[in-house]
């Protein structure tokens, strides 16, 4: 179910390079290519979906799956095992990948400085 014109469709079948970090049935995990943390990575289903809005009824699978990477990630962390989840959701919120994803951030603190997604 690869979407056209979406770089992440590329990756998740191969056609763009990326550097993966896990990967599940439903979703992978890559690298940020312009990491705004020591740790950087997104976490993004396989099948195309927009938005977290876009996320229904029958994707409940993919749902947990997204959870429970996380809780592997935050495993493999170096103490402290702080993390941040961030998700822009629509262009008008900073989404610049029309392919639903989760920002795994560690290693800062977001809230010193000024970050900006
Ligand atoms: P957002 O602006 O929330 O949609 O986040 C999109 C993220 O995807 C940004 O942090 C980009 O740096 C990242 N990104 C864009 N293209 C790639 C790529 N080919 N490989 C890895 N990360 C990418």
């Amino acid at each position: 179910m690869s979407h056209k014109n979406c770089v992440f469709c590329d990756i998740i079948t191969g056609k763009i390079h990326a550097e993966k970090v896990a990967e599940t049935p439903q979703l992978i995990v890559i690298k940020d290519t312009n990491p705004k943390a020591p740790t950087h990575l997104l976490i993004m289903p396989k099948k195309h979906i927009v938005t977290m809005a876009d996320v229904a009824n029958r994707d409940k699978d993919l749902a947990f799956a997204m959870f429970a990477i996380v809780e592997e990630l935050a495993k493999n962390l170096d103490a402290p095992q702080a993390f941040n989840i961030i998700s822009n959701n629509g262009a008008e919120a900073g989404q610049s990948v029309l392919h639903m994803h989760w920002h795994f951030i560690s290693g800062k603190n977001i809230y010193l400085g000024d970050f900006k997604l």
